[in-house]
């Protein structure tokens, strides 16, 4: 292996940038502070053969107990800002949704207020098109800056390959900023509708729980009859069950909660055998909603039917 860049550290424990806080380390880790220092360290690692993750809030990530055998990158300095000029704000690819929102609602801006309840950043958000409450991120997005070892490029958002919670942006690939174009409106108007996302989504979600949100999306089978992964789930009386240190929350059973000292082999089981329930009761395959960095060994149960 070449000389490894300035700044690029090893074995970096990855257990504390995912929400979950489970998972072993990245081989290497580094924080990117500009389009130009991302796009060196992304042609680093592609003359390396190495593999790339990109980890933002690590609100939907799932590291594998063994780590990840290639370069993690988080992004930093000015990856992480949040600016307006007029209708437009432009964010860095690491910048925080919610902040993001809370920020445009003081500046009378209105587009973003789904945001606030979705505690990843920007480049996570495009990566996977979060989504809450009917805001649609492809709505008021109008372009991304995507970087790759071969440099930095903008893209509109109907060349992101968006479907439900994914897009087509690659493993290679990192979102380095975007720019939304949003709607003039009376500041204290566009907060109270945030606090309403907010209480709303209190009520409905557990809060200070260590999880990744939902676990599996919703599926798109007749045999669901139009039910959510969580009414599932609950219906076949997934709720509150429990592997090691990791069980489906008592308050969603769609959310996974590291109720101690989980590990990911705990949350994989605790997923394969909530999906066995369901594939048992209804017919019907879960499939995840949460992404995996590194190589994660799935139950056998995980390959079903039997
Ligand atoms: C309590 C809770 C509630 C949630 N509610 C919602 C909700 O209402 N709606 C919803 O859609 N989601 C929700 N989520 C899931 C999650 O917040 C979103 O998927 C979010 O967009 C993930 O962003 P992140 O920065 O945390 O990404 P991470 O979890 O760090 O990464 C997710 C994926 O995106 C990739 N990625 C991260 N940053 C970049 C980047 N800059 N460029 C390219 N790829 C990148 C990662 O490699 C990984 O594949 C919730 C999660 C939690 C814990």
């Amino acid at each position: 292996m070449s000389e490894i860049p300035q700044g690029v550290e090893r074995d970096y424990p990855l257990e504390r940038l995912t929400t979950i806080r489970v998972g072993g380390p990245a081989d290497y880790f580094a924080r990117p502070e500009s389009a130009a220092e991302l796009v060196e360290l992304l042609a680093w690692a592609e003359a390396e053969g190495a593999a790339i993750g990109a980890v933002g809030s690590g609100s939907n990530l799932l590291v594998a107990d063994e780590g990840f055998r290639g370069l993690v990158l988080k992004l930093a300095g000015e990856l992480t800002r949040i600016e307006h000029e007029g209708l437009r704000v432009l964010c860095g690819g690491g910048a925080r949704l919610p902040s993001a929102a809370a920020k445009a609602a003081g500046w009378g801006l209105t587009g973003l207020e789904f945001g606030v309840n979705i505690p990843g950043t920007v480049g996570g958000a495009v990566r996977m098109n979060a989504n809450a409450y009917g805001g649609e991120l492809a709505e008021v997005l109008e372009w991304v800056t995507v970087c790759t070892a071969a440099g930095a490029e903008r893209r509109p958002p109907d060349q992101l390959g968006f479907r439900y919670r994914g897009s087509a942006i690659g493993e290679r690939a990192v979102v380095a900023e975007a720019s939304f174009l949003l709607a003039e409106a009376p500041a204290e108007q566009v907060k109270e509708t945030m606090a309403e996302m907010r209480s709303k989504r209190k009520q409905a979600q557990p809060s200070g729980i260590k999880t990744f949100g939902s676990t599996f999306v919703n599926p798109d089978d007749p045999r669901a009859e139009g039910r959510s992964a969580g009414q599932l789930l609950d219906a076949a009386g997934a709720r509150g069950l429990e592997r090691g240190g990791a069980r489906l929350s008592p308050k969603h059973a769609n959310f996974v909660e590291n109720a101690g000292e989980a590990t990911t082999a705990d949350v994989l089981a605790v997923m394969a055998a909530a999906r066995r329930l369901v594939h048992d009761r209804f017919g019907v395959t879960l499939e995840p909603e949460v992404q995996v960095l590194g190589e994660v060994r799935w139950p056998e149960d995980w390959g079903l039917p039997a």
